[in-house]
């Protein structure tokens, strides 16, 4: 099962799931994720905030017309803010 979900990795320069071809982080990968990182939420975010930012930089190189705030919302938003 969880071989299944750690499939939903990110594709680079195209940032979308290697498994479901989504706009990653993908519902698995955020599962996955938050499986992997429970308990430690700032970990998480800082883990998502690296991400985000060599998202950016790759996406900005393909112009495919992402920009920062979208990607905000797409890397970080949906991170609960307290680790439950
Ligand atoms: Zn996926």
């Amino acid at each position: 099962m969880s071989g299944d979900l750690a499939a939903h990795v990110p594709c680079r320069p195209s940032w979308r799931c290697a498994a479901c071809g989504a706009a990653w982080p993908c519902s698995p990968a955020k599962l996955c994720l938050l499986a992997e990182y429970k308990g430690n939420m700032p970990g998480l975010m800082v883990y998502l905030v690296t991400l985000r930012e060599e998202a950016a930089e790759q996406l900005a190189g393909l112009d495919s017309g992402e920009r920062p705030a979208n990607l905000h919302v797409r890397f970080t938003d949906w991170v609960p803010a307290r680790s439950g």
